[in-house]
């Protein structure tokens, strides 16, 4: 092999494009891929250049708007202004799998719901409502209208609205960040701007408006969105934007899950250890949501956790950045693949180079998945189990096969997951979006998913 360190990217791109993986993700098919570079959490950590202090700032700055959350989303008010999901056993899914894969699935499905989180029904309600949270308060001790003691539910009076009025917040996105920053900044006050990709769905741009967001809408995809979104905000001082593709904010918003996770667990009297592997297969887009949350996951289950990336096979940006080394400098054009997907939270080209390096030895591996078998699994999903979710967010159920199947034997002897560590594993599917959708888009998906299921 010649160098890669010292060639062009036009020279290491035609490398790449030689490679077999590679031809079988520029002939769209479905792979599977554990990156023999994954490091334990003792050496890897350091790469992410955040810490356990900074997700328990987070944490704690999440528990400081709970108050105000509880005020103004009285949804959340059961969980006193707690923004979380359930987590559930799916072992009717689990049955259904094993016979659509044709393998035995040792070991337990769980479901994680983000697909129920209040506010806006994604995981995006994680992030992206923190990163518009932590603005709001460091305008707020700024402009000293509250205290760090304070109850923040302060927040809701005309005053603050008026203060937050003078400023304004920009976000690009498919569709559900959009949802999320809009939602929450346009209840605090903020004069907020959405740039939707042409891949938004329309209901949420309708939503958006709804709650008196600017929504502008481009013809082309989420990178153009972003680009042109950031490029419109540098030109206003008064102006926050929220960078998916760089911003630690969203990260560690995002990371905080871990925590409550491992609440969950502890409630369930669920161990996580070498003896009882959890296994995490999340959907990527940008990388930002499944980044920040695998961040948490291995500072609070060390190396006992294994975080697995799942993309559509018309947008693997995250798998092809790192597997080149090459991140953010490609995108899945340069390899001839399109970027169109049913995936709508999924459909990025250009993965996060923050993410992508802050991660590269710490997520195990990363597949993708047809937007057909999407539909395929979504179908399946509401039949087994009644849980109606959006194409992106069953990216996730594939996993379990990839772990387990039988041509990944290299991948689990290098983990030291022995058969009998894998009777006592827990694959937990992150659920990341769905129950928005309008009743009549989802019929659809649902028709679309049985017709697959019947052929
Ligand atoms: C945004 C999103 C993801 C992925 O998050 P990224 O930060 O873009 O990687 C997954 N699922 C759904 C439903 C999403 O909206």
């Amino acid at each position: 092999m010649q160098n890669l360190e010292s060639m062009s990217l036009d020279e290491s791109l035609a490398y790449w494009r030689d490679q077999p993986l590679v031809g079988d993700l520029m002939a769209l098919k479905e792979v599977g891929w554990f990156n023999p570079a994954v490091a334990p959490v003792a050496m890897a950590l350091g790469d992410v250049g955040l810490t356990l202090a900074d997700v328990e700032d987070a944490s704690a700055r999440l528990a400081r708007f709970a108050p105000y959350l509880a005020t103004v989303f009285p949804e959340t008010a059961a969980t006193q202004g707690i923004i979380e999901s359930p987590v559930q056993p799916v072992d009717a899914m689990q049955e259904a799998l094993a016979q659509r894969y044709g393998i035995p699935l040792p070991g337990q499905m769980w479901l994680k719901m983000d697909s129920h989180l209040p506010i806006s029904g994604s995981i995006k309600a994680r992030g992206g409502i923190y990163e518009v949270l932590k603005h709001a308060e460091d305008l707020a001790l700024s402009a000293g209208l509250i205290q760090l003691g304070d109850n923040y539910a302060r927040l809701a009076a005309p005053e603050m609205r008026a203060h937050f009025g003078k400023h304004s917040i920009a976000v690009g996105s498919t569709g559900n960040l959009g949802l999320s920053i809009g939602i929450m900044s346009a209840r605090l006050g903020f004069s907020v701007t959405v740039h939707m990709s042409a891949d938004a769905r329309q209901w949420k741009k309708d939503k958006l408006r709804a709650h008196g967001v600017n929504v502008v809408e481009y013809a082309s995809d989420y990178g153009t969105a972003v680009t042109e979104g950031r490029r419109l905000a540098q030109q206003d001082p008064c102006c926050h934007f929220v960078d998916d593709e760089n911003s630690q904010d969203l990260f560690l918003g995002y990371a905080v899950a871990a925590f409550r996770l491992k609440a969950q667990f502890d409630a369930e009297g669920i161990a996580v250890d070498a003896a009882h592997p959890l296994f995490v297969y999340l959907p990527c887009g940008v990388g930002g949501g499944p980044g920040g949350v695998a961040f948490g996951l291995k500072l609070v289950f060390g190396d006992a956790v294994h975080c697995i990336f799942a993309e559509p096979t018309h947008s693997p940006c995250m798998l092809l950045g790192v597997m080149t080394g090459l991140h953010e400098a490609i995108s899945v054009r340069d390899f001839g693949i399109d970027n169109v997907t049913a995936a709508d939270g999924l459909a990025v080209g250009r993965p996060s180079g923050f993410v992508g390096r802050a991660m590269q030895r710490l997520i195990d591996g990363y597949y993708t998945v047809s937007d057909e078998e999407l539909f395929a699994l979504l179908a399946l999903m509401a039949q087994t189990e009644g849980i109606n979710l959006e194409p992106s967010a069953v990216a996730g159920v594939p996993g379990i096969m990839h772990v387990l199947a039988p041509s990944q034997e290299a991948y689990r002897q290098r983990g030291n997951l022995a058969p009998g560590q894998l009777e006592n594993a827990l694959h937990l599917v992150w659920a990341t979006g769905g129950s928005m959708v309008p009743a009549e888009e989802m019929q659809a998906y649902l028709a679309k998913g049985r017709r697959v299921l019947d052929t």
